[in-house]
Order: C-alpha cells, then structure tokens, then sequence
C-alpha cells in the first residue's frame, strides 16, 4: 500500500498534537452540531482522493467539534479520559486488521482478551471462573449478561428461550430499583423482557434499593425471577446493600444481576472496596473499561459466573465458522456481535500500564478529589449538597432555601452555562429527587487535588456573578 506511510504520519501527528494541548484544553467544542454538519457537508464524492488528504481534511476539520473529553478537569457525566496506552494499544488493533471473533484464526487478540479477563477477575476480586464478554460498553454488557439471565431462569422451569423464545414461556417477574440507570431498561427492552412489566423496588434518598421492600415484592411473586441491583448510582454514586439483596434473591432462587458501570472500580482500591461488600454474591455483573479504567471508547464487559448460560445466550454455529471446543475461549461467543474488532486489546494494555497500584491509587485519588471539592464547595453560601459523597460523585445546587425550586434551577443552569463558557472546566445537569442539580464526576485519569481546585474557584465565581445579576 504506497500511501501507507504518509498517511498513518498524518494521523500520528494529529493526534499528537490534539493530545499534547488537551490536557487543559478548552472543553466545549469550537462548532456546535448544526455548524460542524454544515462545514462537513457535501455531496457523495464522485472521484477518488489521496487518503492521506482525506485524513489532513478530517483532522482540519475534525477538531473544530471536539469536546475536552480528554481534559483532566472534565467532570460531565461519567466519562474516561482515553488514556494514550489505551488509544496506542486500539491504533494496533486497526492496523492488525484482525477480525477477533475466534481464537483459532487469531491467536494474538484472543490470547491478550482471555488475559485480561483474567486480570479483570483478579483486579475486581469476582470468582476467577466467571467469563467476560468483551462489550462496547455497560449498556451492551447489561444485555448480554441479562440474557444469559434470561436463560438461566427460564431452563429451570424446562423451556429453552434460545430456541423457542418468549411466546408461551413462563413469566419472568423482573426486579429494579426506581433508581436504576437507563441502560438497564434499554436491555430488558431488547430482551422481550419489556421496561415497564418490572416491579420498581424503593429506593432511598441516594438511590440505594431498600431491601425490606424488595423482601416484601419477590415474596407476591412465583416462577422465574431477575433481581438487578447496582453499584454507583448515576448521580450520587451510592450503592445497594448486597449483602442483604443477594441473600433475598437467592432464598427466592432468582438471579441476582449487578449493573456496576463504574461502582465496581471501588473493589480495585482498598480503602473503598467495603462500599462493594456481598457483591462477589451475585449472578452476573456490568461495568465499563471506558469510564474508570480509561480505555478509549468504546469498552464495556458483561461478567457472568455461570459461563455455560453466557455461552448459551451468545454463541453462533454455522459450518463455515471454526468449530467451538470445550475449553476454547471464542471472543465472539461471549457477545452479541459475530466479525468484531480486538476489543481486548485496549483493557489489556491499560491493566499492564497501571498495574494494581495504579489503578488503586487512580480510584482512590478521583474520590478524594471529590470528597474535597464537596468539602470546599459548602463552605461557600448558597452553595448546597444533595449527595453523601462515598465515592466520584458530587451534586451541588445554588441558592438558599427561601427561593423557589425554579429560582434555584435557574441560578444553577446559570452556572454550569458560565462554566462552559469559561471552559477552564467542564460540568453537567440533572434532576435528582425532583431537583435540579450540577453533577461533578471525577474520574477523567490524571485529575488531581491541584484540579480539584481550579474548579472549585471557577464554579464560585460563575456562582458570584449569577447572584449579582
Ligand atoms: C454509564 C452507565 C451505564 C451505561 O454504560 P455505557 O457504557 O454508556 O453503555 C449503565 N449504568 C451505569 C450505572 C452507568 O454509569
């Protein structure tokens, strides 16, 4: 291929030079949607062009719509920072051009996924037998880890969903905290499993799922059962009661599903892994390689200690595909996808970077962060928290109490918006327990106190000026 040299360099260089600035860069993107669609536009090119021009025009324009996703102090929604060995160990993966999807025709991908699904075993502490599917994310691991849920509990009351699916099959009663993420009712929604025919169990004032009541809802029920716990609740960070929720669904012979998409880093450092305790309980469990462990995007793992339903609910057979043997470890029989990148690679090379202390040491220091600016953010007046800071997590609002819920809301999209502006930071929004809230999630790898911050005075004077307005 004779344009192979320049126009990898151009890439290379590119991204050098993105990656060298954005440390501290600007976080909000230069051109909006609408202004990047249209500087992007034209018609279906007719003729060909030199790649690496087309790779120089991209990087041109590329850059112009980014957002400081790789910025230490980017602290929207809960988001890694595409650490470089990750992103290196991902370039490989393209230029390798191996399609992972069975181990025999490629020995060196398959080999560096089943490593690091070992490692994860061990970094994660969950039973070393368990398998992981290597997913683009938690959404996709919740599906794949739910399905193999699925199948589990409809064999022990004799159907086989596989093959005959839901039409006629025993009714699963399926169990979720009212304050469980999004992705987890996009995945009972692709699994027939319907986002509303779940019983929705209490929640607490930080989202944790109050056991007596799930007690109280798996005892009205017969047949097949789900029980889907979490561990870092999306906005405040809390986590369920394991202990008490896996001992419930089990005595009631349910599977017991964690979605832990970034909760389950906590078990990688061990002053927070108490915050996780009775988790190893469970059936199955999510988490993400792109949020905590900086994996570019996009790596999520569905991990399953009954690897004979994972296998059950993913594998494909077909004559003209290498023949699964026992004890072989086929990438793509473990997820829902048949031709498939090395998407092992990346996890591999950032648990090899960081090592135990690394990543210990990383967890450790983004909840520190955290706990800090919480700590510094409330001594200002009119600066309010709504979470008990356990883990990444802050929320804050602005105003006091004599002002409406309206007032209040506009103060503090008033000051994520001055913060965005300023782009020396970046935050985001939600509604927490009917409130309108500035989330802070520290999690972006080289984040520290020094961050923390820089934040912190920026977040103060946006709040200033919006009260002298
Ligand atoms: C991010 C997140 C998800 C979804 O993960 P994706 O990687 O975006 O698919 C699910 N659950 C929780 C708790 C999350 O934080």
């Amino acid at each position: 291929m004779k344009k192979l040299q320049p126009t990898l360099h151009t890439a290379y260089q590119h991204a050098l030079d993105y990656r060298s600035k954005s440390g501290h860069a600007h976080c909000l993107p230069n051109l909006d949607s609408k202004e990047m669609l249209e500087a992007l536009d034209e018609s279906m090119p007719e003729d060909s062009s030199e790649p690496d021009d087309v790779i120089k025009y991209l990087a041109h324009l590329g850059k112009q719509g980014l957002i400081g996703g790789t910025s230490r102090r980017f602290f929207g929604w809960v988001a890694g920072a595409s650490h470089p060995a990750g992103v290196a160990a991902d370039w490989l993966v393209s230029a390798w051009g191996q399609n992972s999807s069975y181990q025999e025709p490629t020995p060196t991908t398959s080999a560096l996924e089943e490593i690091a699904q070992n490692w994860l075993l061990d970094i994660l502490d969950l039973p070393r037998y368990s398998s992981v599917g290597f997913t683009t994310g938690a959404t996709v691991g919740n599906f794949v880890a739910l399905a193999a849920a699925r199948g589990a509990t409809l064999r022990k009351y004799g159907w086989d969903v596989d093959k005959s699916g839901l039409f006629g099959a025993p009714a699963i009663t399926v169990y979720l905290g009212k304050d469980a993420h999004v992705s987890v009712s996009a995945a009972l929604m692709y699994l027939g499993l319907g986002y509303e025919r779940v019983i929705r169990i209490k929640t607490d004032d930080m989202g944790r799922m109050i056991s007596d009541d799930l007690e109280h809802q798996i005892a009205c029920h017969e047949g097949p059962k789900i029980v889907i716990g979490q561990a870092g609740q999306i906005n405040t960070g809390a986590f369920d009661p394991f202990k008490d929720i896996a001992d419930i669904a089990h005595r009631a012979d349910a599977w017991l599903h964690i979605d832990a998409a970034f909760g389950l880093w906590a078990r990688a450092n061990p002053d927070l892994k108490h915050l996780t305790d009775g988790i190893d309980q469970a059936d199955s469990w999510t988490t993400d390689g792109h949020k905590w462990l900086q994996t570019p995007f996009d790596t999520g793992y569905a991990i399953i200690k009954d690897s004979e339903a994972h296998l059950r609910a993913m594998s494909i057979l077909a004559s003209y595909l290498p023949k699964q043997d026992a004890g072989e470890r086929n990438p793509s029989s473990l997820v829902p996808e048949l031709s498939r990148r090395g998407r092992g690679v990346p996890t591999w090379a950032m648990l090899k970077t960081l090592g135990r202390n690394g990543i210990a040491e990383m967890v450790g220091r983004h909840c520190s962060v955290a706990r800090y600016m919480a700590q510094e953010l409330v001594k200002e007046p009119g600066i309010n928290l709504h979470n008990d800071v356990v883990l990444n997590q802050v929320l804050i609002d602005f105003g006091n109490e004599h002002d409406s819920l309206n007032k209040r809301k506009a103060n503090t999209e008033g000051v994520i918006s001055g913060i965005q502006k300023d782009g020396i930071c970046f935050m985001g929004g939600a509604i927490w327990r009917d409130r309108w809230v500035m989330r802070i999630s520290v999690i972006s790898g080289d984040t520290t106190i020094e961050d923390g911050r820089v934040a912190i005075s920026n977040i103060k004077e946006n709040w200033r000026k919006i009260q002298t307005l």
